[in-house]
């Protein structure tokens, strides 16, 4: 099969030809269809710091997918050929605490398709039966290949009630514009998104009933006094890594205020905690999505009305993906989403 592979331990990708994965008894093989471009994978791309310490070579890469199961290990449950899917990418064990409690996302031993197992940009890739999320008939490949992103924003929106509450969240790249749509539908009020990227804060004002703030040269206290706020955001949701960003959030947040923080700073950073401590701020860390509660919601979101499409701004042919990693990196960009479908070259 014709996939896009790290095969050394340097920067760049490339297309390899590979025998396809065999499956064991308790996997499924997946024909790939659709595939998402995630941030990860331009940091495996680019060969940073991160990637150096987390990601053996040579490795398939691509984590975000969407096809069809085309064989099933006999002892996989549930899952049957010719079933349109997505699943979670990162493969839990079950020997913990957390997974023999039912908390498969707080697993420790947890690995990741793309990153330190086989990944899905390629024909086939395999995937444990459990891992499986059949897609309905409502949810095209498209959107099936943007379901992990979205699984972040959910699980980060979800994370706190939004009924009534006005939320800031720092960062629109596709994440945080997902989030700002999910937060609307779980009944905000006021939904402000800064970015540093203009680019980025249009795309956020298309997809979603969003304020835009520009954090290089807006206020944030104006946006809230044109809403008529008067005491801070009730929730922030940090999507972006950056530190000024937290900084700025934990500045504007209400007395008592709620904070799910996904963004991933590149590096250990300062926090002023006497603010987290007088203004008496909860903080809580975001990983991955919950196995299964996040995807259940977020395909019942997607069937009652969500509508993210529009963050989803390149799609090309896989054989292009070295022009959906230029996409990314040039800025203003939403999802790439990459089709398996057409030639491979
Ligand atoms: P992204 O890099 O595309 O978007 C981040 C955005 O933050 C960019 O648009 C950038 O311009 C903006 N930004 C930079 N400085 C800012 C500032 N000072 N104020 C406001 N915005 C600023 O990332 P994404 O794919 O949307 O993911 C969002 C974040 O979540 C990233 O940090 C990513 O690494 C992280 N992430 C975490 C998990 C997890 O499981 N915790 C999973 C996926 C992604
Ligand atoms: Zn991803």
């Amino acid at each position: 099969m014709k996939c896009i592979m790290k095969a050394r331990p340097e920067r760049g990708l490339a297309w390899s030809e590979q025998p396809r994965p065999e499956i064991g008894p308790e996997d499924v093989l997946v024909k790939v269809a659709k595939t998402g471009l995630c941030g990860t994978d331009l940091h495996i791309y680019e060969w940073d710091e991160w990637a150096r310490g987390a990601v053996p070579t040579p490795i398939v890469v691509g984590h975000e997918y969407a096809g069809v199961v085309v064989e099933v290990g006999e002892r996989a449950k549930g899952v049957r050929v010719g079933m349109r899917a997505s699943g979670e990418g990162h493969v839990v064990g079950f020997k913990s605490r957390a997974s023999r409690a039912g908390h498969f996302h707080l697993d420790p031993e947890t690995r990741g398709i793309g990153v330190n197992l086989p990944g899905a940009f390629a024909e086939f890739v395999r995937v444990p039966a459990f891992n499986i999320v059949p897609l309905p008939d409502s949810v095209d490949d498209e959107i099936g290949a943007v379901l992990d992103p979205l699984g972040n924003a959910v699980h980060t929106a979800l994370a706190y009630d939004l009924v009534g509450e006005d939320v800031l969240i720092t960062g629109a790249g596709p994440i945080g514009i997902m989030a700002a749509a999910v937060a609307r539908r779980a009944g905000a009020r006021h939904v402000v998104i800064t970015d540093v990227d203009p680019g980025r804060l249009a795309l956020a004002g298309r997809v979603a009933d969003v304020t835009p703030v520009d954090a290089r040269n807006e206020d944030l206290r104006d946006a809230m006094a044109k809403l008529g706020m008067r005491e801070g955001f009730d929730v922030g949701l940090e999507m972006s890594g950056a530190g000024a960003a937290i900084t700025q959030m934990i500045d504007n947040m209400v007395m008592g205020g709620r904070i799910a923080l996904l963004g991933i700073p590149p590096k250990s950073l300062a926090i002023d905690w006497t603010k987290v401590v007088f203004r008496m701020l909860t903080i809580k860390g975001i990983y991955g999505r919950e196995m299964f509660e996040t995807w259940y919601k977020m395909l019942a979101l997607l069937e009652s009305g969500l509508d993210v499409r529009g963050v989803i701004t390149h799609r090309l042919p896989a054989r292009d993906f070295e022009a959906g990693f230029a996409a990314m990196r040039a800025g203003g960009s939403g999802k790439v989403v990459l089709d398996w479908g057409g030639d491979l070259g």
